[in-house]
């Protein structure tokens, strides 16, 4: 029996998260460097009081991993802005239990759910690093007049007529054998978001891996034991992601009534929130191997042929913040 593509990396994903110590086998932006979760701490901050300081204010991390971006967010803002610190409460969207509790050590006194549904309504700032990537896709191949979808069977691929509904209304007509994917839980999570910052004061940066521009192709990769693994081999022993599609992801997000800034390179925005002088004064701070460490690290984070350029950051806020912090007018 074939499983479609997006049951298939639901199904694998949820195994992994439950199973595995994700940060085994990839490293994240808030783990190379404690500097990337206090700027995005202190982001929100800005943010909160160009929205006028309402309170109180939901801080939402959507897939906090180990916690460790939202912990240096805290201090960060804990330091910078103990008005913004009183007024927030912090919510937490993670499904894995293994992960809940690594997060539990490090931001005691969050409140969890499963998915942004259940997140009380409000003002609210939402970070997310590396979530959405993770989501379930769909790909389509191009078969004679018409799609066909990408179903997974004994450990390969299928192709099934595809339902023509599936197929959103602004794809061209690409050459026989085309992929295209569609994220359809990216997209709704966005929509769901975007429905809350415009009802209330808020805003939310997303910082994830993939292309500025729309594209087709298909980007299913998998991580094991910190290497690249067939997706399909064996689902659950293996991270599987694709890449984020942020021009789909600012447009749904626009049609929801919010404003959108960006796609940026993430490199860019973190530039212009203060990476280097923040990892600087830190590391004067520090004995010396420590402090190369922590340059080290804003490198990797910031510069183009490293992190910088394939990592974007996309910022979404309710229609009143004509201008976002790290975002060029
Ligand atoms: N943001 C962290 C972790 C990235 S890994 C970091 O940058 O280090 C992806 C995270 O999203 C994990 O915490 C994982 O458990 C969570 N996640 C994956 N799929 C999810 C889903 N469908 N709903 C909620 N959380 C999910």
């Amino acid at each position: 029996m074939s499983e479609r593509l997006d049951a298939f990396m639901a199904r694998a994903n949820a195994a992994y998260y439950a199973r595995h110590d994700p940060f085994a086998d990839f490293t994240t932006a808030p783990e190379i460097s404690q500097v990337f979760g206090e700027i995005m701490g202190l982001w929100a901050a800005v943010c909160w009081q160009m929205l006028g300081s309402p309170a109180p204010v939901l801080l939402v991390e959507a897939g906090p991993g180990r916690g460790t971006l939202m912990a240096d967010a805290l201090r960060a803002i804990g330091r910078t802005m103990p008005a913004f610190r009183a007024a927030l409460q912090v919510h937490l969207i993670e499904t894995s239990p293994r992960l809940r509790a690594a997060q539990a050590e490090r931001v005691p006194g969050a409140t969890w759910h499963d998915a942004l549904d259940s997140v009380p309504a409000g003002p609210v700032l939402l970070i997310a690093n590396e979530f959405l990537d993770a989501l379930p896709i769909r790909q389509f191949v191009r078969r004679g007049d018409g799609w066909a979808e990408r179903h997974v069977e004994d450990g390969q691929f299928v192709e099934r007529p595809a339902d023509p509904d599936g197929i959103p209304a602004h794809w061209s007509t690409p050459p026989e054998g085309t992929i295209r994917e569609h994220a359809p839980a990216a997209l709704a999570f966005v929509d769901g978001l975007a429905a809350r910052l415009v009802a209330a004061p808020g805003a939310a940066l997303i910082a994830d891996y993939g292309p500025a521009e729309d594209l087709p192709g298909d980007s299913l990769q998998a991580i094991a034991n910190g290497k690249p693994t067939d997706p399909l081999i064996a689902p659950g022993e293996a991270d599987l992601t694709a890449h984020v599609p942020f021009a789909a992801l600012a447009a749904c997000a626009r049609t929801a009534g919010a404003r959108v800034h960006g796609p940026e390179p993430q490199g860019m925005v973190l530039a212009r929130l203060g990476l280097f002088q923040r990892s600087n004064r830190l590391a004067r701070s520090l004995p010396p191997a420590q402090a190369s460490a922590i340059m080290e690290a804003a490198r990797r984070l910031g510069e183009p042929d490293r992190m910088g350029r394939l990592f974007k950051m996309l910022a979404i806020t309710h229609p009143s913040l004509t201008q976002c912090p790290g975002f060029e007018a």
